[in-house]
């Protein structure tokens, strides 16, 4: 049985993401989606979060299972009792960086091969990240997540707007 792992932060799951996850799952028999929790840039979603929302949009994919995971990714790939470690590539400036985990990964565990997908030319310059600034703007979003996230994210947004709208209106009454 062929299983892999996708690790990432997935903050939130984008298109890009889900593309790699639907070629990988045609791959394998089994694709475990790692979700990062142990981060040190504070993200938008708390991991829980992001399992759902990875849960919720893979629901047509049979053998895709998400799961939560901290420490090492080659822990969690051994716990998982997968063969590899699945990785998307975007532009060259991902491929330093990934080269640089695949090897370390390797020195630790041979026994387990990193498989790089280069991404969908449409979502090349698709990020988490750039997502994020561009909600917060109030700019459309729709393009580059699926739609349930894409609710999710604005909810998100205006939770925090409406937050930061009643702390100013307490500090303006004091
Ligand atoms: P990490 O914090 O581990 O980089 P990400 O959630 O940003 O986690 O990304 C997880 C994996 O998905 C990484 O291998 C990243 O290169 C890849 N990835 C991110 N965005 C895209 C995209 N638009 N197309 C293809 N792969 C992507």
């Amino acid at each position: 049985m062929k299983i892999a792992i996708y690790p990432g932060s997935f903050d939130p799951i984008t298109l890009g993401h889900l593309n790699i996850i639907e070629r990988a799952a045609a791959m394998v028999d089994r694709l475990i989606v790692g979700v990062l929790q142990n981060q040190t840039k504070k993200p938008l979603f708390t991991a829980q979060e992001r399992l759902e929302m990875i849960e919720e949009v893979t629901g047509h994919l049979p053998n895709v299972t998400a799961q939560l995971f901290d420490g090492l990714t080659i822990d969690f790939a051994r716990r998982c009792e997968a063969q590899c470690i699945v990785r998307g590539l975007r532009a060259i400036t991902d491929f330093e960086y990934e080269l640089q985990l695949a090897q370390t990964n390797r020195i630790m565990a041979p026994e387990i091969d990193t498989i790089f997908l280069t991404t969908e030319l449409k979502y090349a310059y698709l990020s988490s990240s750039t997502v994020k600034e561009v909600a917060s703007f109030g700019g459309e979003i729709e393009y580059f997540l699926p739609q349930k996230t894409a609710a999710r994210v604005y909810e998100k947004y205006q939770v925090k707007k409406n937050l930061n709208q009643a702390t100013e209106a307490v500090d303006e009454q004091n």
